[in-house]
């Protein structure tokens, strides 16, 4: 079994490269939930989400995130009534939310809610939230604290982040199945996400980190950043107004304690002796996933770095 922690868009994109190389459902996703926001009363998870719908293949693929070819009348609606809709829930996306919310709401777990969820979309990995608690990621600006949406969607990443905190995480345990998961899996793999609000979060929950530095199985990541650019989102800027930085080698440091490879681009070749310095194998390829060959590829070198 391989384990993966999972953001959104970049990991989402990685993953359907390896389900496309290994059976899913010897696959276990832990993915992050400090995005996690209610929405018109309903519980959206964000990169779960986002997760669930690529790999099912009903993801939009302009913007990464959503169903391909939702309407949004519902919003339209919400907003005649006087509703915030800063953030977009096309009718067919209200619909997951609304399950997960009936069930939620019915007393199941969010690990279950999510299991049914992806059940729904045919979607055979095993997707595990970080956790069954609640943890937030509060993002501390020039304005003051505010939630991860109202800076990623209603501010449009516009403001130095001065600070991160996850609010609840010190209280909040691992989801049921995940530190069995990465103590009993053949290999671990940390997605192309940001590290910071992606898979910072994940690494928040006591017990996560100290599981993936322990973990008898290899452990390697895929670097987000090429080329000291994010693809796509503000993980540069943030690296750098949060003082480490935006580099393949940045991101390794933020994970030495737990690495044993990292995959990074051909375009920082130059960065792999820094990364060996810090006893971690730099695995040098294309990671751009531009299409289904360079998903499938990334996803075979990357695997093959930790069988
Ligand atoms: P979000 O939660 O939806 O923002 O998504 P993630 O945290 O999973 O991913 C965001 C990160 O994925 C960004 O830093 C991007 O640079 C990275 N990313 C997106 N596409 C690719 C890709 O094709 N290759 C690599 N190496 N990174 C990518």
């Amino acid at each position: 079994m391989i384990a993966v922690l999972a953001g959104g868009v970049g990991a989402a994109k990685f993953l359907r490269g390896l389900i496309s190389v290994i059976d899913p459902s010897s696959i276990t996703v832990i993915g992050n939930t400090a995005d996690d926001e209610e929405f018109l009363g309903l519980h959206v998870s964000p990169d779960l989400d986002t997760v669930v719908y690529t790999l099912a293949d009903a993801v939009d693929p302009e913007a990464g995130w959503g169903i391909a070819n939702d309407t949004y009348t519902a919003l339209e609606q919400a907003a005649q009534l006087g509703q915030e809709t800063w953030f977009k829930l096309g009718d067919k996306d209200l619909a997951t939310h609304l399950l997960r919310t009936k069930l939620l709401r019915s007393g199941n777990t969010l690990s279950q809610a999510t299991q049914a969820v992806a059940d729904a979309f045919g979607v055979t990995c095993r997707l595990l939230p970080m956790s069954d608690d609640r943890v937030r990621t509060i993002v501390t600006t020039d304005d003051g604290d505010i939630s991860f949406q109202e800076y990623f969607v209603r501010r449009r990443q516009e403001d130095e982040v001065k600070a991160l905190k996850f609010e609840g995480a010190e209280q909040a345990q691992p989801a049921p199945g995940v530190l069995d998961a990465i103590k009993r899996a053949s290999g671990v793999i940390i997605a192309p996400s940001n590290p910071l609000v992606s898979i910072g979060p994940i690494l928040a929950v006591p017990g996560i980190r100290e599981a993936l530095v322990d973990t008898d199985a290899k452990v390697a990541a895929v670097s987000p950043i090429i080329g000291g650019r994010a693809l796509k989102g503000p993980a540069a800027g943030m690296l750098e107004s949060l003082g480490h930085e935006s580099s393949a080698a940045g991101v390794a440091k933020l994970y030495e304690d737990m690495l044993d490879v990292l995959v990074l681009d051909e375009e920082d070749r130059v960065l792999a002796p820094d990364v060996e310095a810090l006893g971690i194998t730099p695995i040098v390829t294309n990671t751009i996933m531009r299409d289904a060959a360079r998903r499938r590829a990334l996803a075979e070198a990357t695997l093959e770095s930790i069988s």
